[in-house]
């Protein structure tokens, strides 16, 4: 695809050539091509679009709250007239199956539209007071808020990170992916331009990897920012929120995850195939609640696993475009290495394989591997790729004691017939979200979305993002009530 501005980004409500004018390549993970090139912004990049965003953030605030949603609206409504280039830009930069691009671009247009509900619930309350006086706890944007994303659904992730955030008052500076920055990010900023937002309120820089340490920490470090929206690896978002806290800035982090889901005995075996296939697969497994852990009871074990290998066993490799090629492309060949160490090493240690386990290019098979335990790296380290591990424990007791046995706590999957048994597993599991009867991959624009544990901190969506991008503030108004001690009076 062509992007028509390989040297600019958008800040201040114009695009601007990068100050040292380069750009870096973007690769289509499908055929190894150069897809795109896009501006590789520096420090001082970066400085003057977080101005811009400070500069901004007074008038943005004080405009009215319909006004605001009305912009959202209106940017909901010219992505949906340009569906066809985040989809291209999702498939070509992404390696995103076709099917999962169309889900991700619409979804992210009702993400947009959810978000514009919330400028009417920056609620405060209204206190009682001791004294008689008017006393309220109210909401207040933060100011800049910086939005650091992840590649894997790009579109939604940056969506998620600033569109409540900026619906409530705040004006935001973006860095996408270095892998998707045009589904990411730039694509984002001709739809708010067209949009007619003001100014300085959606700003959005790309970088290389090579400069993204100087970028991001200024999108940290600046002084003008006061919130931060992170989603990506724990190992980056770690070393973010030690950057942040040392700053005393708000910031929320969605990070990795390893999530089970769980099979226990009395479950309906389709629906576990079912689950388990769309919870490993989807995506090649490169999403965050992926199930990455299949913890199954021994009485249905074996029925489950034969029924599951054969299902992979029909899933389509190839061509995202093509509607029927459901597993496309790894993101890159660091990340196909290590989804391939970690199935050798399972395979090594004594896992059976039982589909896949082979690549051509970055294209990894649907991969099953049966008889895995905790001492092999799949068991441990987040995949994110298409490889389903089965685990065969003997009651609901070790099930949930297998899948409480990790750093990570995002989301869960609990199949059974059985409901109060359902909800006493999801109670006991440490995780953020769990769901029973599904997939551990889950989301919709209101819930508080969020992981435990090395999964993150905060939870997003909806008024939780209010929660998390406002200030809570104590006013209040004296009218006569308050004594002072007689000494301090006239
Ligand atoms: P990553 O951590 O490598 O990169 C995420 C973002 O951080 C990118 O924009 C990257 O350029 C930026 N970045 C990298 N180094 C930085 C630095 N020093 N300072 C500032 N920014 C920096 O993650 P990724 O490979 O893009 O994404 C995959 C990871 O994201 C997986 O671990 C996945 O589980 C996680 N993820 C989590 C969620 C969630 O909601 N919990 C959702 C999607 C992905």
């Amino acid at each position: 695809m062509n992007f028509d501005k390989p040297s600019q980004v958008f800040y201040g409500g114009s695009w601007r050539e990068v100050s040292n004018g380069t750009s870096f390549e973007v690769f289509n993970p499908a055929t190894a091509e150069v897809c795109t090139n896009v501006a590789d912004a520096s420090l001082e990049d970066v400085k003057f679009a977080i101005t811009a965003a400070a500069d901004a953030k007074g008038a943005w605030w004080e405009l009215s709250h319909t006004r605001r949603a009305g912009f959202l609206l209106k940017a909901a409504e010219t992505m949906e007239e340009r569906q066809q280039e985040f989809v291209d830009a999702l498939v070509e930069e992404g390696g995103s199956w076709i099917g999962k691009a169309m889900f991700e671009t619409g979804y992210s247009i009702e993400a947009l539209r959810a978000a514009a509900a919330m400028v009417f619930h920056m609620n405060g309350e209204v206190l009682p007071s001791e004294h008689g006086k008017l006393s309220m706890a109210v909401r207040q944007p933060l100011g800049v808020v910086s939005v650091i994303s992840p590649w894997n659904f790009p579109l939604l992730l940056s969506v998620r990170g600033f569109a409540v955030a900026m619906a409530i008052g705040n004006t935001i500076v973006l860095k996408p992916s270095e892998e998707t920055p045009l589904a990411g990010g730039l694509l984002l900023a001709g739809v708010f331009e067209a949009a007619g937002l003001p100014a300085g309120v959606f700003n959005v820089v790309t970088c290389s990897r090579g400069n993204v340490k100087q970028v991001g920490d200024e999108m940290i470090a600046n002084p003008a920012v006061r919130g931060i929206s992170f989603t990506g690896s724990t190992a980056v978002g770690r070393q973010i929120a030690a950057r942040a806290g040392s700053l005393l800035k708000k910031a929320c982090f969605e990070l990795g995850g390893k999530d089970a889901l769980i099979i226990l005995e009395d479950a309906d075996i389709e629906r576990a195939v079912n689950a388990a296939t769309f919870g490993s697969f989807m995506h090649q497994g490169q999403i965050c609640m992926s199930v990455e852990r299949i913890i199954v009871h021994q009485a249905v074990a074996d029925e489950f696993t034969q029924r599951l290998v054969a299902n992979v066993k029909t899933l389509g490799m190839g061509d995202p475009t093509a509607m029927g090629d459901v597993i496309g492309p790894l993101i890159n060949q660091k990340h196909l290495q290590n989804v391939h160490d970690q199935v050798t090493d399972a395979v090594e240690k004594g896992a059976e394989l039982l589909a896949g386990g082979h690549y051509e290019g970055l294209f990894y098979e649907p991969t099953v591997l049966a008889g895995v335990r905790p001492d092999m790296k799949i068991f441990h380290e987040e995949t994110f790729g298409p490889v389903a591990a089965v685990i065969t424990v003997a009651d609901m007791d070790e099930a949930i004691a297998m899948a409480n046995d990790s750093e990570y706590g995002l989301s869960a999957g609990i199949i059974t017939r059985d409901e109060n048994r359902g909800m006493e597993v999801a109670r006991r599991l440490e995780t953020g979200m769990a769901h029973i009867n599904d997939s551990s991959v889950n989301d919709e624009a209101h819930v508080p979305f969020g992981g435990v544990k090395n999964s993150g901190m905060g939870r997003q969506n909806g008024k939780f993002s209010v929660e998390a991008f406002s200030e809570l503030r104590w006013i209040t108004l004296e009218r006569g009530g308050r004594q002072y001690p007689p000494p301090f009076n006239e």
